[in-house]
């Protein structure tokens, strides 16, 4: 099997669900790491690894959808710890990231029925009118479906009415795992969390132009099969947008993180770090359409982050400033433009700063490794 998979990836070719599961479930996680670097070289001949400045912020943390995996949200806004920022406390929080050199404002909240279209809009319209530097990288599938619920317009109007106000990109929360199954057991009373949902409103959204990215957050209940279909159609959408002037930028899978959740009792142990590379370079080798992976400093902390360079990744994410879903489950994670620069430069690769959309803003040069400054004797070993 190994040898078809190395045969295939030599001749640019995709591999079958079949072959990801074997490289998922039985190969040696070092051989996948050569042909997971040939398709990266492919889509990504220069030597650098981009990463964005950016902050996460959540509106609110008010969410119906009870998820079994979240520990961020409450179920009612009378909830002692519930809140709903205004559309003016968000733009504060913005001119605060902004201050910050932040090109790119991440924001995602619960799904909460007291809010209406007029409130999502307003927040892309205003961040557009006050921060033109500024790319609202806003909401999520699931985020959408609750617009079309408040608002009685389709996925294509929603969609549509944000793009007048200025959006253009979208992440790609919501997906977790795109298999029904998983779907049912961990989004038990979220009615709009069946697959299609998540894949519908992404090719909506590439047919509009948006730029899009997909993600996974695995390590809970799914099986090796699951991760694999979840990769499928991701795959498939990404097929329809050829033709579309929208599409996927990037590929984020990360870890379950299971302090604080419902899930927790169910899950004996989190994934770590073998489990994000092998993650990463699977992604890489199967997703021959998705120009971009995004590794990270995150999702298993700094060193796994760099490893994921050397399988695959091509991008090291963002920094994320602000980011409290994870901080919620009890991940603690905090870094710096200057840390995010060296953590790429001691993995081997020249830092580049990158837009939303993939842009290069500044490349940087690549910094003297530790291993190096330590050969030269300006610091002791
Ligand atoms: S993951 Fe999102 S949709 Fe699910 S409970 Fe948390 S905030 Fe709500």
């Amino acid at each position: 099997m190994l040898d078809i998979i190395r045969e295939k990836v030599a001749n640019a070719e995709r591999i079958s669900d079949e072959e990801g599961l074997f490289l998922l479930s039985e190969a040696e996680l070092l051989d996948l790491a050569p042909l997971a670097q040939e398709w990266r070289w492919r889509h990504n001949p220069e030597p650098i690894v981009t990463f964005v400045v950016d902050t996460n912020l959540n509106y609110t943390n008010v969410c119906n959808a009870y998820c079994g995996f979240c520990a961020f949200y409450r179920p009612s806004a009378d909830d002692p710890s519930a809140y709903t920022l205004s559309v003016e406390q968000i733009l504060q929080k913005i001119e605060r990231a902004s201050g910050q050199g932040v090109t790119t404002v991440l924001m995602q909240g619960g799904l909460n029925d007291d809010l209406d279209m007029d409130y999502y809009v307003e927040l892309v319209r205003q961040t557009r009118e006050r921060f033109p530097h500024i790319t609202p990288h806003y909401f999520s599938a699931p985020e959408i479906m609750e617009m079309t619920k408040v608002s009685g317009k389709s996925i294509a109007e929603v969609i549509s009415v944000l793009r007048e106000a200025g959006q253009r990109t979208m992440p790609g929360g919501g997906s977790e795992i795109l298999a029904d199954g998983v779907k049912a057991q961990v989004s038990k009373l979220w009615p709009k969390a069946a697959v299609s949902d998540w894949t519908d409103v992404h090719r909506e959204a590439h047919r509009q132009g948006w730029m899009t990215t997909a993600t996974m957050m695995y390590g809970h209940v799914e099986r090796d099969e699951d991760i694999v279909e979840s990769l499928r159609h991701i795959r498939e959408v990404q097929d329809d947008a050829a033709d579309q002037p929208g599409g996927f930028t990037a590929f984020i899978p990360w870890s379950f993180k299971k302090q604080n959740t419902a899930l927790a009792p169910k899950v004996a142990d989190e994934a770590g770090a073998n489990r994000y590379v092998r993650m990463i370079a699977l992604a890489r080798i199967f997703l021959d359409n998705v120009p971009h992976i995004q590794g990270s400093w995150f999702s298993d902390f700094r060193r796994p982050g760099q490893v994921s360079l050397h399988f695959g990744a091509d991008d090291f994410g963002g920094t994320l400033f602000d980011e409290t879903v994870m901080l919620e489950a009890g991940h603690y994670n905090r870094t710096t433009v200057d840390e995010v620069k060296t953590l790429i430069s001691d993995a081997g690769f020249a830092p580049a700063q990158r837009t939303t959309e993939y842009e290069i803003v500044e490349r940087y040069e690549m910094e003297p490794s530790t291993a190096e400054v330590i050969a030269a004797g300006s610091v002791e070993a």
